[in-house]
Formats: C-alpha cells, sequence, structure tokens
C-alpha cells in the first residue's frame, strides 16, 4: 500500500514538472562564460592562422573555433586596457562612457550591461582583471585584481575587502571562477560569468611549468622587425614602445644576476640588430608562455562546463582588451590604429544556434559586446546603447545593412609610451588616420593604407595625388560616423600637453632648475619634463615623527615619490607600471635636515641626509616618458605612485629644488 502511495505520488509530481516546465519556456535561458584576457594578438592564435600559428599554442581557444563562429574583422573603439573594459560594460565608446585612458575614473553609476542582466533574471560574476578603481556594481559577486593585478601571488579586492592567493594569476582566476560555479551561483537562474586573465599583459610573467617549456623555444620573427617608419608621421617615429630601445633587462627580459639569459648575454656579449633579435626571442617566450598558460586555462574552464552538463546551453565567448605588437614594426605594446593593435580575437561557441566551424568577416567592434550578452539572455537593450547585437551574425543572418566602417579614438598622451592622439576611419580595405596635437604648422597629420596591397601598413599613401577623390570619401566617412557616434568637437578630452609642452624649455633644456614650496601642487606641462633624464632632488624638512610623502611627481605608471614611512626615507620609482623602491636603513633625525635624492640615467639612485649616503640601487633606468599626473610637495596629489598608509605630510618641508641630469 506505502509503496503504491508513494508510487503514485511521484508519478504526480513527474507529470507536474513535465507540464510546468513545457509552460514556462521550451529553452531555458543560456548561461554565458565571457572569458577576457589582456594584450591577446591574434597572431598568437591558432585558430585565426596567424603569424605563430604552426606552433599549435591555442588548442583550446582552437576548439571553441571549430565548435562555434570565430571572427576574422573584430575590432577596439580605443586600444588599451581600462578604456576597453568600460566599452565592454558599457556598451559606448571612450568619449560616452568617460573612461578615455589607464589613468582617469570610471563613473560606477553610469548604465553598465550586467545591472540589466541582473534586474532581468541573470546571476552576474566577475572575476579577474576589470583595471577600473571603485567598486563593481551590477554584479552579484566579483572578485577583481586590483589595478594592473600581479602575476605572482596575487591580491583581489572583494565587496567584503583584500585577500591574496598563492600561486600564478592565471590558474587562480580560474580557481576563483571554478570557485563561484561550485559554491557561489544559484542554480535556480541562468548566469553570466566574465573570466578575466590579467596575462599575457606586460611584464610577460608565464607560470614556472610553462616558462621551462617555453625558453626552449624560438619563434619566427616579422618581415617588419627592424622597421625604420619611412613612409609614416610623426606618431610611428617618435613612439616609445620598440624592442630596441623600450625593453628593459631586468623586468620585461628577466635578465636577473645568475639566470640563463644574464650568462648567455655575457657570453655572446650581443649588440645592434642581434641584440635586438635576441629580445625578440626572449619575449616571445615569455609572452607566448603567458598565453600558453590562459589557453591551458581556458582547458579547465570548457572541461568543467562539460563535466556538470553546463556546456549544451552556455554561450562560451572569448576575446581580448585588444591586441598586440608582438615585433611588428619593432614593436610591443598597443594603442596605435595599426592592424595588430586596432583588431581584437573574438571566438564564440554556442551549441545548437552557432553551426560548428563558421568564419565571420563582418565589422565588429567591441561596443556590439554589451548588447550582445543583453539579446542572448533575452533583455531589453537600451537605445543609447552604440554597438549592435552580434546574435543575428552568430546565426548566420547578418543583417544587409550591417555597418561598412569602424570609429577609433586613442587618447593617451602625453604618456608613458609617447604615442599620440588619433582617431580614424577603416573600412577594412582603407584606413584613414588624423593623428594630432602634433608639433606641425596645423597640429595634424593624416595617414592612408590600403590593407589589400600594404597589409602590414608600412606606406602611408596621403600624399598620393591619386588618391585625394578617396580621402575626401573616408573624411567625409570619418564626420559621418562622429556625428553618429556623437563625438564632442574636441573629441571629448581637451588636449593635456602635447605640441605646447614640447615647445616648453622644461623638455628641451639641457640641465633646469626648480623649486616648490610647501604645497605646491603644479599640473604636468608645468612639472620638470623627465623623459630620458636622471634627476636631483633636494629637500629641507623636519620630522615630527609622522608618516608622509615629502614629494611626488606622476602616479603608478610613471613618476616617482619621496616619502617616510616609520622614520625611514623611500624612494620610489615607477617605469611602466613597475615599482622600483630604495629605502634608507637609518631612521631620519627630529631636527631640521636635508634629503638629497640623486638619480643617474643609468637609474643608479642615491638617497642622502645631510651628507650622509643611506640609501644606493638601481630604479632600471631613465624614465621612459613624462608622466600624466603633475607635481606635489607634502603628498601624493591625483594618482597615486604607490599605496601610502598616510599621504599627507604634516610638518615643514622646502622649498624642494630640482635638477634634471642630461
Ligand atoms: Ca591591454
Amino acid at each position: 500500500m506505502i509503496r503504491l502511495h508513494y508510487r503514485s505520488v511521484f508519478a504526480a509530481l513527474v507529470a507536474l514538472i513535465v507540464v510546468a516546465s513545457g509552460v514556462a519556456t521550451a529553452a531555458p535561458r543560456p548561461n554565458i562564460v565571457w572569458i577576457f584576457s589582456d594584450d591577446h594578438a591574434c597572431n598568437a592564435i591558432g585558430a585565426y592562422g596567424g603569424r605563430l600559428q604552426p606552433e599549435n599554442l591555442t588548442p583550446n581557444i582552437d576548439s571553441l573555433a571549430r565548435d562555434g563562429m570565430i571572427f576574422d574583422r573584430a575590432y577596439v573603439g580605443n586600444s588599451i586596457c581600462a578604456p576597453s573594459r568600460a566599452t565592454l560594460l558599457t556598451g559606448k565608446h571612450s568619449h560616452l562612457n568617460g573612461k578615455f585612458d589607464n589613468r582617469g575614473g570610471f563613473n560606477h553609476d553610469q548604465q553598465q550591461f550586467q545591472k540589466i542582466l541582473q534586474k532581468h533574471g541573470y546571476q552576474t560574476a566577475m572575476i579577474g582583471k576589470i583595471h577600473l578603481n571603485g567598486a563593481m556594481q551590477g554584479f552579484d559577486y566579483w572578485e577583481v585584481l586590483p589595478g594592473q593585478g600581479r602575476y605572482t601571488n596575487p591580491q583581489f579586492i572583494t565587496a567584503e575587502g583584500k585577500t591574496q592567493y598563492e600561486g600564478h594569476s592565471t590558474d587562480i582566476v580560474t580557481d576563483r571562477a571554478l570557485n563561484w560555479l561550485d559554491n557561489g551561483k544559484d542554480d535556480s537562474k541562468p548566469f553570466m560569468m566574465m573570466v578575466h586573465y590579467k596575462a599575457p599583459h606586460r611584464n610577460w610573467l608565464p607560470a614556472p611549468r610553462i616558462m621551462e617549456k617555453f625558453r626552449k623555444r624560438t619563434f619566427p620573427e616579422p618581415d617588419n622587425l627592424f622597421d625604420d617608419y619611412a613612409g609614416r608621421g610623426t606618431a610611428a617615429h617618435k613612439q616609445d614602445m620598440s624592442i630596441s630601445r623600450t625593453m628593459t633587462m631586468p623586468s620585461d627580459l628577466k635578465v636577473t644576476p645568475g639566470s640563463d639569459r644574464a650568462a648567455y648575454l655575457a657570453e655572446h656579449k650581443l649588440e645592434g640588430d642581434d641584440l635586438i633579435r635576441w629580445k625578440y626571442q626572449a619575449y616571445m617566450q615569455d609572452y607566448l608562455g603567458c598565453v600558453a598558460g590562459v589557453d591551458e586555462n581556458i582547458g579547465r574552464i570548457l572541461a568543467y562546463l562539460k563535466e556538470h552538463n553546463l556546456d549544451r546551453n552556455t554561450v562560451v565567448m572569448y576575446s581580448a582588451d585588444q591586441g598586440f605588437y608582438l615585433g611588428e614594426h619593432g614593436w610591443f605594446d598597443k594603442r596605435f590604429m595599426y592592424e595588430e593593435s586596432f583588431r581584437t580575437p573574438l571566438v564564440a561557441r554556442w551549441p545548437g544556434v552557432i553551426k560548428p566551424g563558421q568564419r565571420n568577416d563582418d565589422l565588429v567592434q567591441n561596443i556590439d559586446f554589451a548588447e550582445t550578452f543583453l539579446d542572448i539572455a533575452g533583455a531589453p537593450i537600451p537605445e543609447d546603447m552604440q554597438g549592435e547585437s552580434l546574435v543575428p551574425l552568430l546565426k548566420g543572418e547578418t543583417p544587409d545593412d550591417w555597418r561598412k566602417s569602424l570609429y577609433y579614438h586613442y587618447y593617451e598622451y602625453p604618456a608613458v609610451h609617447s604615442v599620440r592622439r588619433h582617431e580614424g576611419v577603416s573600412d577594412s580595405r582603407y584606413k584613414l588616420i588624423r593623428f594630432y596635437g602634433i608639433d606641425v604648422p596645423d597640429g595634424e597629420e593624416w595617414e592612408l593604407f590600403d590593407l589589400k596591397n600594404d597589409p602590414s601598413e608600412m606606406h602611408s599613401i596621403y600624399d598620393d595625388t591619386k588618391q585625394s577623390a578617396r580621402i575626401k570619401e573616408l573624411k567625409a566617412e570619418l564626420e559621418r560616423l562622429k556625428k553618429y557616434y556623437q563625438v564632442p568637437e574636441d573629441g571629448g578630452l581637451p588636449l593635456r600637453g602635447t605640441a605646447s609642452d614640447e615647445k616648453k624649455p622644461n623638455a628641451n633644456a639641457k640641465t633646469l632648475k626648480f623649486e616648490f614650496k610647501q604645497s605646491a601642487n603644479v599640473n604636468a606641462g608645468s612639472a620638470p619634463w623627465l623623459p630620458g633624464r636622471g634627476i636631483q632632488l633636494t629637500v629641507p624638512l623636519t620630522w615630527n615623527g609622522k608618516d608622509g610623502v615629502l614629494i611626488a611627481q606622476g602616479g603608478a605608471s610613471n613618476g616617482y615619490a619621496l616619502w617616510i614611512k616609520d622614520g625611514l626615507l623611500h624612494w620610489t620609482v615607477t617605469r611602466n607600471d613597475v615599482a622600483a623602491t630604495i629605502s634608507g636603513k637609518s631612521k631620519v633625525p627630529s631636527v631640521q635636515f636635508t634629503v638629497t635624492v640623486r638619480q643617474e640615467k643609468s637609474g643608479e639612485a642615491t638617497l642622502a641626509i645631510a651628507d650622509l649616503q643611506v640609501a644606493k640601487g638601481n630604479v632600471g633606468g631613465a624614465f621612459p616618458a613624462q608622466p600624466f599626473d603633475g607635481l606635489s610637495v607634502g603628498q601624493d596629489a591625483g594618482s597615486l605612485v604607490r599605496e601610502f598608509a598616510t599621504n599627507k605630510y604634516d610638518d615643514k618641508i622646502g622649498p624642494v629644488q630640482i635638477l634634471l641630469i642630461e
């Protein structure tokens, strides 16, 4: 009797569930797993058939492409880390979301796709690098790297505070994501999980297990590794992102005393082109080792989805914040509208919707991602987002009126790598670029490329009289796009510095003396011009036992700070996002005294109290770029050179004398 009773209840329940699910939806709304890396060039992905394809670097990304769709013409609107992420969340170009460069703040209160997804029943999670200061909004769970994040034993910020994990950043971001799927996810809701790797961003530090393997490999060189920039304008000539000049020995190339690389260099005494070739190989070993780590970890995510029967109803997408130069034009880094950094990878797998093995060559841009997520989820798409949903493309149904051209605008100058501000239009056959704030009579220079006949963009044909009709058309198209995307007349971000700054005596003087009083706070243009120079600071002060910053210029990317903590003096220099500190070993006196910091162009630095040297060390070299931030005495104003327990100095300083050393 009892058994029968149970059985009938069970049968009724089954019937009820079948009916209920049939009424609710034929198919539950799909989950979305968005996997994003940093600085991953298409040339380093097998499925793109890129230059480095024979090395079979990315089997898991390639499998996504095989099972789904790969986009051959995916691009960004502003090729740099933080602005790209702001566009990802807002579906808007930089001038509308307000995040122009890596320095300014991000307004988290604005509309973002994840807030809308959340309202429409999705559970949302963000794990890894987001590079936008401040608490995330619209995520049920977030655990992000502070700023650029660290490769080794990375710290994370959550809504509750900071945590730290032991291991390699790429592995740990995956661990945290899988942990959320295991323990954080609410199974009654579909989810959107963003997994954002720091790798392969500079300084390209692979996990030790991978590094070992890649140090034994050699990689093909690009044809234009020794580009001399003939046929292009000021911007290409004056950038500071070359393997030859900008790539540093200790940090970028891991030439530490006692290392195999240091031994090799000592033995072979390489110089000129041979040294560039060697640096290129070292760079590729480390960069591609990082890529291999990302791919391996994507494999872990795909395996998890399969094991937990989530793979059939989960859209998996892979992309990066932009591309990167892997020696093309002799460069690393990004920023330029040239193809290697303008273009970004995009691969999507959606079982039952995307037919396996599709290649798409429509023009898509990172402004499209937010709308695509909303469309996949069946959530409403706000009118003011600037992209287009890619869902019709994923279904193989590109609309007839799909866009035929792209708008691009890069803003971060003066800044690290010295890439001039520029905007442009590309229809994927021709590309027109306007560099502005250039030291020429009308302040701008144009370049035009024929991407079919000159895919490496080695020869601008802007001055070719045969192109005048085409130039006119492209300029009209650029104007049309600017109107369509509501770009303000000045680009939205007034020029800070550029041409007029370079004319300042400050930039060209051989040696220059400055004097700054306590509480001085001067802008970047009037601050000492640091690139390529050493510096000497003489700082008279009195000390009442409290910590604080004596003087600082610039911020976390480039600059310096002289500061006191627990009575000890510290000199911190940031160069291309890498900080080096030398510290005094004896306490400062409780009387009036003078601190002298002297840093040579080689990076050799000394710290002295009165005339007594208290610290000595090398911070890595001359300053690579003029900091975006100004100079302040008695605190570190604006972007911070580093975190300080106490920022404002509480006693008398100054006047500070600064001498630039040529
Ligand atoms: Ca990046």
